[in-house]
């Protein structure tokens, strides 16, 4: 049985990708004639690895090397595609902007410094 997966990226886009089995031909162009479509979520599974790169032209994620600061709330060194800078609106919520032609390219100083 072939499967279809649908990997959710960190990117927050989305990739598929075909595992297929002994029976699809072409080796393993063309599914067999019994499918199924699986969600893989993020992050993935072990048995799921390696999830496929994101090869989105307009993937500011990928443009921004992995690391980038919130446009939104200030937030600095994202490493996923949502941001996950805490904002006060009425109550304590993440920011959750997905990276954006605005946001910029996360800098490595900080954290891990010029030591
Ligand atoms: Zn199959
Ligand atoms: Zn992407
Ligand atoms: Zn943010
Ligand atoms: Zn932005």
């Amino acid at each position: 049985m072939c499967q279809l997966l649908t990997y959710d990226l960190i990117c927050c886009h989305s990739s598929q990708k075909w595992d297929y089995c002994a029976e699809s031909q072409a080796n393993g162009r063309i599914p067999c004639k019994s499918q199924t479509h699986r969600v893989v979520s993020y992050p993935t599974p072990p048995e799921f690895e390696p999830a496929p790169l994101c090869h989105r032209p307009e993937c500011h994620f990928n443009r921004l090397d992995g690391v980038w600061n919130c446009c939104w709330c200030g937030k600095t060194h994202n490493t996923t595609g949502r941001c996950s800078g805490m904002m006060i609106y009425q109550e304590l919520t993440t920011c959750d902007h997905i990276c954006c032609p605005f946001c910029e390219r996360g800098t490595t100083r900080g954290c891990w410094g010029s030591r």
